[in-house]
């Protein structure tokens, strides 16, 4: 089997025990057999060594032998020739060469048959007397062929003439070695032989060993190519022998040993070496096999540790989050009857687990249409979760809501029981059911909110409401509710809502909606109405509802309500559309004046198509550059003289062509545009007045939405730097309605206005509701009248007076009287007659574009010559 290879980390030493020792015992094995293949080894050469050293000696032997042997015969027979009267006949007292040579008895027989290769006789004088060598009669003396001092030799053989004794020694002729043999010659036991005065002669023998020789003497033995060394080298190497006797001069020989132990070893070492090999072969494959054991051994021993480890760790993480879990986890029998409870169980449901073991499934968890434990035999092993949500009841009796999971438990491909968690999940359905119900409905006044309004008016729709039972749909929005909130606080704002919730509700049957769609907007939905009068019946009880007054405190409150009306089938089929219809009615009714209704009518759309794409345009317009300032200029009636112009914005909308301000400025009042606008007409009005002579100045229109936006002054102020225009010479028109709505939110503007040293007049005067007292109490500099008063001037004479206590009220408050709208030559006149201080209008000059009215500033007032407008 194949183990895969552990983490190095987790091979730790005990781990790798069987490969170790079995590497040791190989180890010592094999060092073991080494040895014993090298006693082996060493024995077998000891024994071929002794073998041939036992050979050696055997020979030596031999060859010791035959020295011996040699010696022993030379004597012999010297002897024989040296102790014979012949000889001493022949040979002592004279030399008889012919007996000796040519008759053969002492001549070339000698060497011949006994391969003596010199035969000397020397006289009592130590004279050579007679010479074979070789065979031959020579005259050579002994001491010139031996190359020898021959005196000691000669005198040791006479001194043992009288036992009959002859004498050899050892010698080497040039390079040859030789025994040489001496004998004094003697009569031997024969009576009557002469004697002669002096010593005897002495008769010498010389076996040389020639090479031939020494072989021949070795073969007879078996000794091979015996030798005398040639070489100094030669006589060191073994085996040899030294032939020494006394003072001879010593014979090295040497000789090929036997070597029967060098055979053994030839025969005997490759097959040692043989089994060696092959045993080492054996040994790597024993070695390699038990290693590669002992390794697997050590894996299965590291993996069963590591499983064990895991095994362990596993089951810990499992009690740890069988504990800590919120879930429980059980098990149960194929029948469904509980064996194993987590102890979690007894946390969460207050039950014993002792109590609840050997009980059906069922006795614990249930749920409304089927039994638990059926759904639990249904569960396969898939791999699938599927949960369950289902209840269980606590100790204290508390309905849980749980979700259950559930996994047949497999044994040998057989159900040996099922097993799985349940976990209490009360708290998130009831999070759930409370954010179902949060996502449904306005958590201040507790009414159903948008989404729920357009899923119910869904449903009525699906309904198929018909023309004589329509459904009604009321867009509703409290009027003068934002000042409620500006006034007096959210918490009151919050209240007003709550109540008129209240009210709302009360004025509607049980059947129908009402919800709160956006902060003080209400999406009303009334069935059973069947005709407009019965709605509009309605439409007067919710009215009467919202106007009654209300109380923050002591403080009474009044608020009034503006509503919409849209039909189904009638206007529309689809919730968005019917939704969309009633707003645009809705919107209707807040222009209208508010506090009413209105029914939709489908121009009422187009209206708002067409105001739409105005807005879009309006937008394009800044961008595109399309906006104009057109100058009316503004004279000074006493002097006739031109003391600055209005800025009255035009928009030349390519298509369309020139657009008054009367048509757009409200558009973008509404939208919020009017800002952008308003800051565009300021910085041109300045950079053109700029170029202007004589200090004039020019004066620019503000609109109330502008005085809302809080940040006013900063926008001039900021106008006023880039173009350079000295702040006095810019003033600023404000209708009087600015100082209904919010009169100190106003006054503070104000006053942060003219402490950038801008002057402020009051637009339109006398066209407003205003009460004249904001005269006293806001900061102006001069009013306009506006131009309603010239209408009968100067014929009436009510309209004379009248203007003329115009005059007088802004005289009494120091404030600069403009008339607008002069458009003849006579209110020209009276005006100037009742000392109206400026004037403005058609007569003295229309609105014109810049590059027409520049020429104008040099020139006198010549009337009658620009009174069209460019
Ligand atoms: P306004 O401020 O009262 O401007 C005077 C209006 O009276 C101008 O109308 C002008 O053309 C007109 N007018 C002047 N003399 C005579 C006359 O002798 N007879 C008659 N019948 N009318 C005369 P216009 O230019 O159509 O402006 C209308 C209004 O639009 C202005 O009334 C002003 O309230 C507003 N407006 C104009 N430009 C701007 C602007 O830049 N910003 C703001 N917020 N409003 C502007
Ligand atoms: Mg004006
Ligand atoms: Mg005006």
């Amino acid at each position: 089997m194949n183990y895969p290879p552990l983490p190095e980390h987790q091979i730790v030493t005990d781990d790798h025990k069987a490969a170790f020792f079995t590497r040791r015992l190989l180890m010592s094995l094999i060092l073991l057999l080494s040895g014993v293949i090298l006693l082996a080894m060493l024995l077998l050469v000891g024994i071929a060594w002794r073998q041939n050293e036992d050979a050696v000696q055997q020979q030596r032997f031999l060859l010791s032998n035959i020295w011996k042997d040699k010696r022993q015969s030379i004597l012999t027979d010297i002897r024989d020739y040296a102790f014979w009267s012949e000889a001493w006949n022949h040979l002592h007292l004279q030399v008889d060469t012919v007996w000796a040579f040519d008759q053969q008895n002492f001549g070339p027989g000698l060497f011949q048959e006994y391969h003596y290769e010199g035969i000397f006789v020397v006289d009592g004088q130590g004279r050579t007397r007679y010479s074979v060598i070789n065979g031959k009669l020579d005259t050579l003396p002994l001491e010139s062929w031996l190359g020898i001092h021959a005196a000691p030799l000669i005198r040791k053989a006479r001194s043992l003439a009288a036992a009959e004794g002859a004498t050899t020694q050892n010698v080497i002729i040039g390079t040859t070695p030789a025994l040489v043999a001496a004998a004094a010659i003697t009569p031997g036991k024969v009576p009557g032989t002469g004697t002669l005065p002096g010593p005897p002669s002495v008769m010498v023998f010389v076996s040389r060993f020639t090479p031939e020789k020494l072989k021949q003497l070795g073969n007879a033995v078996g000794v091979k190519n015996v030798r005398v060394p040639t070489t100094t080298q030669d006589a060191f190497v073994a085996p040899f022998m030294v032939e020494e006797v006394a003072e001879d001069a010593p014979i090295i020989i040497r000789w090929d040993p036997r070597q029967p132990g060098r055979n053994l070893l030839i025969c005997l070492l490759p097959a040692l070496f043989f089994a060696a090999f092959v045993l080492g072969l054996i040994a790597r494959r024993v070695i390699n096999h038990a290693m590669s054991s002992a390794v697997l051994a050590d894996r299965r021993f590291a993996q069963l540790k590591h499983s064990e480890r895991e095994l362990a760790a596993s089951e810990a993480r499992f009690r740890d989050v069988a504990e800590t879990a919120s879930d429980w986890i059980w098990e149960t029998n194929p029948q469904g009857v509980i064996t194993y409870l987590s102890r979690r169980f007894t946390s969460v449901t207050g039950f014993e687990i002792s109590r609840m073991l050997g009980r059906s499934v069922d006795d614990i968890l249930l749920h409304e249409t089927e039994a638990v434990s059926l759904w639990i035999f249904q569960q396969r092993a898939d791999g699938q979760r599927r949960q369950l949500r289902c209840y269980s009841y606590s100790a204290q009796n508390e309905k849980r809501i749980c979700s259950l999971v559930a996994n047949p438990v497999l044994l040998k491909g057989q159900i040996a029981g099922y097993r799985g968690t349940v976990s209490d999940i009360t708290q998130e359905v009831e999070a759930e059911a409370r954010l179902h119900y949060l996502s449904q409905h306005d958590t201040l006044t507790g009414l159903p909110n948008r989404v729920y309004m357009l899923e119910f008016l869904r449903g009525k729709l699906h309904a198929q409401p018909t023309a004589e039972r329509p459904l009604v749909l009321i867009s509703l929005d409290l009027d003068r509710f934002k000042p409620v909130n500006d006034a007096f606080g959210y918490a009151a704002g919050d209240s007003v809502l709550v109540e008129a919730s209240h009210r709302l509700r009360g004025a509607l049957n049980a059947g129908d909606l009402v919800s709160r769609t956006g902060g003080d907007e209400f999406m009303l939905l009334v069935c059973d109405l069947t005709n407009e009068e019965e709605i509009d019946h309605c439409c007067v009880r919710l009215q009467s509802e919202l106007c009654r007054p209300f109380y923050i405190g002591q403080q009474e409150l009044f608020i009034g309500v503006s509503m919409g009306i849209a039909l189904a089938p009638v206007d529309a089929m689809q919730a968005d559309e019917l939704l969309r219809l009633a707003d645009i009615a809705l919107y209707k009714s807040k222009r209208e004046g508010r506090n009413c209704w209105t029914w939709y009518r489908p121009d009422m759309a187009e209206q708002l198509i067409h105001r739409r794409e105005l807005e879009r345009n309006l937008r394009m317009a800044i961008v595109n550059d399309e906006l104009k300032l057109y100058y009316q200029p503004r004279y000074c009636l006493q002097k006739s003289r031109m003391e600055g112009a209005e800025a009255l914005i035009r928009w030349a909308h390519p298509p369309t062509g020139l657009i008054m301000p009367d048509s757009f400025i409200p558009l973008a009042e509404e939208t919020g545009l009017i800002i952008d606008v308003s800051n565009w007409v300021l910085l041109r009005a300045c950079t053109d007045a700029l170029a202007w002579p004589n200090m004039m100045y020019v004066s620019v229109n503000i609109s109330p939405v502008e005085f809302r936006s809080g940040n006013l002054a900063k926008r001039v102020a900021d106008a006023l730097h880039k173009s350079g225009l000295a702040p006095s010479r810019l003033e600023l028109e404000i209708t009087e309605n600015i100082t209904l709505e919010n009169p100190q939110n106003a006054l503070t503007m104000m006053q942060a206005l003219k402490k950038l040293g801008v002057r402020l007049t009051v637009d339109d005067f006398g066209a407003g509701y205003a009460s004249l007292n904001y005269l006293k109490t806001f900061p102006f500099d001069g009013m306009k009248m506006d131009r309603s008063y010239l209408h009968d001037f100067p014929q009436s004479r009510q309209a004379v007076s009248i203007v003329e206590g115009i005059i007088a009220l802004g005289k009494a408050f120091s404030l600069t009287v403009t008339a607008e709208g002069i458009e003849t030559q006579a209110q020209w006149e009276e005006l100037k007659a009742i000392s109206c201080q400026e004037g403005q209008g058609y007569y003295l000059g229309r609105p014109m574009p810049l590059e027409s009215f520049l020429p104008l500033l040099n020139t006198p007032l010549l009337l009658e010559s620009h009174h069209v407008e460019h």
